[in-house]
């Protein structure tokens, strides 16, 4: 393979999709040596394969809002890649989404999903539909129509969608309503369910408190306690709420958290208490991160990210491109000294070029955050064997993922000076799983 060559293909069949490059490019750097020891790859032309979705459906989803006014938006699934299980990967709805996104998320969850261990290929989904502002009687008719259209390319052995940012529990309560009215069967097709219809416990908390294992098990690679330590969290949605949930048990110092209009900065850090009121003030009542510097007093800045404030660790958890390469810079200048992502591609390509030559412990997120997946895969496991897992069992489980997810990293993304370069890690063990299975099952 030669990767560039590769690249320019994409870019020159596929132009006008940035995101997508960009998550191409970062795999494509960090496979070319372990994927040229295999000649046969190349004659089965695998790279090709494994970078171009097997399938998009895209629609047109109509739906009408409470003045009566009849709205349309268009909905995505990206089916990415299915050699080593059914397509699964999450549904978007915010206003940014268009098929280079969801091709970079569906192309990224691949991976992530092979590293989980458990038997998922990758896909993705979404709406330009922004569910800010929007009554609940809208986002359940804006449910109900996407679903419409998507339940005939989605089922439990076929394709199985989550939430993400946008969607969360509410959203996936009446997309899974819908579906199970249009295929007339109760599979559990979607996860993130309610736990009263098979959710699975600690599926909410899967991605934040497994992102956070995941970081204890770099840290330990250097002997370093969590405990006392600050750190920097942006975003306040399902992934950083239950990433600080975790901090804080476990005796760190969260100082920010943020949302798309700007970040509060509380250097006394947020306790348990300060953190219920912004789950009631973000899940229930859907404000914004400014009143919560209105009710403790502290600093509230519009139209930033928190990544010039001074911290040990970032767990960056909003969305794709939040770190440059200036934020990264700052970041390190004061001293910064983990990055474990909860988003998905939080950081630019020239902010990981700073954290590899600083030589800090970086976990990209495919590593990272795949506590979210791994739970929806026990959650399909659930369903598929008519059983629920107590909490306890669940999160032991996930620790265990996360922590068989770190050896894979150490195994294949150690560096002959001892450093772990987790990016190239990620990379070539969920490559070569997916890789070998290609193989296996013929050309398709
Ligand atoms: P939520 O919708 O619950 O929260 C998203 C948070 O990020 C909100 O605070 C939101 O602010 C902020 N945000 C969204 N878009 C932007 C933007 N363009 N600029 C600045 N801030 C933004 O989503 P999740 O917490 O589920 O997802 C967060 C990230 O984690 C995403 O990258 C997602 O792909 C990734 N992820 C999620 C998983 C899951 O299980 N949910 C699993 C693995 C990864 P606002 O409210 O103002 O929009």
């Amino acid at each position: 393979m030669n990767a560039q060559k590769v690249l320019s293909d994409l870019k020159r069949r596929f132009p006008n999709e940035p995101e997508y490059h960009q998550a191409v490019a970062e795999v494509l750097s960090t496979i070319e040596e372990a994927y040229n020891e295999h000649p046969e790859f190349d004659r089965y032309n695998l790279i090709e394969r494994l970078c171009i979705p097997d399938r998009i459906f895209s629609f047109r989803v109509t739906w009408v809002d409470d003045k009566g006014q009849v709205q349309t938006n268009m909905g995505y699934r990206v089916q990415h890649n299915n050699a080593i299980g059914p397509y699964k990967g999450g549904i978007r709805f915010h206003s940014s989404v268009n098929l280079s996104i969801l091709k970079f998320l569906a192309f990224e969850q691949t991976f992530k999903n092979s590293l989980t261990t458990l038997p998922m290929g990758g896909g993705k989904g979404g709406s330009d539909f922004s569910p800010r502002g929007k009554s609940d009687g809208e986002i359940m008719r804006f449910c109900q129509a996407f679903v419409a259209e998507l339940w005939r390319h989605i089922g439990p052995e076929t394709d199985v969608p989550a939430g993400d940012i946008g969607v969360g529990g509410r959203e996936v309560g009446y997309m899974y309503g819908m579906y199970k009215k249009m295929a007339r069967e109760n599979t559990g097709t979607f996860t993130g369910k309610g736990l009263e219809f098979g959710g699975s416990l600690i599926r909410p908390e899967a991605t934040g408190y497994g992102n956070v294992y995941f970081l204890l098990e770099m840290l330990k690679t250097r002997n370093i306690d969590i405990k006392g330590k600050v750190v920097a969290v942006s975003g306040s949605g399902n992934v950083a709420q239950y990433t600080v949930e975790k901090l804080i048990s476990l005796g760190a110092k969260v100082i920010t958290m943020s949302d798309s209009n700007g970040y509060i900065y509380d250097p006394d850090g947020i306790d348990a208490e300060k953190l219920a009121y912004i789950f009631e003030l973000k899940n229930i009542y859907r404000g914004r991160i400014r009143e919560y510097a209105e009710k403790y007093g502290c600093k509230y800045v519009e139209g930033a990210r928190p990544w010039n404030e001074k911290c040990d660790i970032a767990m960056p958890s909003a969305t794709q491109n939040e770190i440059d390469g200036d934020d990264a810079r700052a970041l390190l200048a004061n001293g910064c000294f983990a990055v474990s992502e909860g988003a998905n591609m939080p950081s630019t390509p020239e902010a990981i070029e700073e954290f590899l030559k600083a030589k800090i412990l970086y976990a990209p997120g495919k590593a990272a955050n795949a506590g979210g997946v791994s739970v929806s895969g026990l959650e399909m496991t659930q369903n598929a064997i008519k059983l629920s897992w107590t909490k306890e069992e669940v999160d032991a489980r996930l620790k265990q993922i996360m922590f068989d997810i770190h050896t894979q990293c150490v195994k294949y993304g150690t560096q002959a000076d001892g450093y772990v370069n987790y990016v190239k890690g990620a990379n070539v063990a969920g490559f070569m799983k997916v890789a070998k299975a290609m193989m296996a099952q013929g050309i398709l």
